[in-house]
């Protein structure tokens, strides 16, 4: 089959590489139908050392079940299914708790840009979908994979409802689709922190009540302005560099609460006073949660939310490094690629 391999900052090739197959009895291989380009890609993408072997890319897909381990029994060959970005078995102490991405037995993909991929722990990791692969809501299924569950996550996560602000930062599709998340959960005021005006004008009908496109100093002072000089009670952290925790704090309300789900591009940050003082709470993480999947699945296919709209190219799967450079250039929001 053909993949997605990163050797070395902007070094993508899509090359021939082993057909998955079932090593395990509780394994499927699913074809892959749609995939795509994430923002966290973007790092590797820049800053990866050059490596001789390279590494599989993609952690986002779905597909039809084309074999299956003797122990798999929820899903077959032929079923449409979506795959969160984490494998797991759905049956653990952490997934009981809901919290599959501790499964201790799962994983996490980075091998999805390809023609197929072998999805450990079928039964616990696979969502079926009941849809065709010529199926309109391909893309709005696709951000099940991440993008929604993730933004979704930071609103569940920071305790957004009807009596909750909401500040979220970073106009990227997972920001976007905080929104969306956010407002589904009932928010009314939803201030959007981004500069790039086609994207928060999407995040507008998405939800956001307001758009604040200053950032660091200039930014949090727009923010307090809105909020009646207090804050926002939520704020959704969907970027992963320093400059927006710092944000964060800055337009976080007293007693509020911050939640992160862009990956960290740090290790060291500000968690002494300036959360303590004002009692704020942090918590985010990763949001590839079954439960998230079929919580948001039944809103995607009765069309009352439209995530796919984050989507604003295509690419092949021989075109993948086109998608790369798109997204890396801020030419694209976000690439779907089509094996
Ligand atoms: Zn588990």
């Amino acid at each position: 089959m053909r993949a997605t391999v990163l050797y070395g900052p902007g070094d993508v090739r899509v090359e021939k590489r082993p057909d998955p197959t079932v090593q395990a009895p509780t394994d499927a291989v699913v074809r892959v139908v749609r995939a795509c380009v994430c923002g966290s890609d973007l790092h590797p993408y820049r800053s990866m050392p050059v490596t001789p072997e390279g590494r599989t890319m993609g952690h986002e897909f779905i597909g039809v079940v084309e074999d299956t381990g003797s122990q798999v029994a929820n899903v077959k060959r032929g079923d449409f299914v979506i795959a969160p970005f984490a494998w797991f078995d759905n049956t653990c102490e952490f997934c009981r708790e809901g919290l599959t991405t501790s499964c201790l037995h799962g994983g996490f993909f980075s091998e999805t840009q390809a023609e197929a991929v072998r999805v450990q722990q079928a039964d616990g990791t696979l969502v079926k979908a009941p849809v065709g692969e010529d199926s309109a809501l391909l893309p709005s299924l696709l951000t099940l994979s991440d993008v929604l569950i993730t933004g979704h996550h930071a609103a569940v996560t920071a305790g957004v409802n009807a009596r909750t602000s909401v500040t979220v930062i970073g106009d990227g599709a997972v920001g976007l689709l905080a929104v969306m998340a956010a407002k589904r959960l009932g928010a009314e005021r939803i201030i959007l922190m981004g500069r790039h005006q086609a994207r928060t004008d999407l995040g507008r009908e998405f939800g956001a009540t307001d758009v604040v496109a200053e950032r660091g100093d200039e930014g949090i002072a727009k923010v307090l302005e809105l909020t009646g000089g207090h804050g926002s009670h939520t704020v959704l952290e969907c970027v992963g560099h320093m400059p927006a925790y710092e944000q964060s704090l800055g337009v976080v309300r007293a007693g509020g609460v911050i939640s992160r789900v862009g990956v960290p591009q740090y290790d060291q940050a500000s968690a002494g006073r300036s959360l303590f003082g004002r009692n704020i709470t942090l918590t985010g993480g990763p949001g590839a949660q079954r439960k998230y999947v079929e919580e948001l699945l039944p809103d995607v296919l009765e069309g009352r939310i439209e995530p796919g709209r984050v989507f604003d190219r295509t690419v092949s799967l021989d075109d993948t490094h086109e998608g790369y450079r798109a997204m890396d250039q801020r030419e694209a929001l976000k690439v779907l690629v089509r094996p």
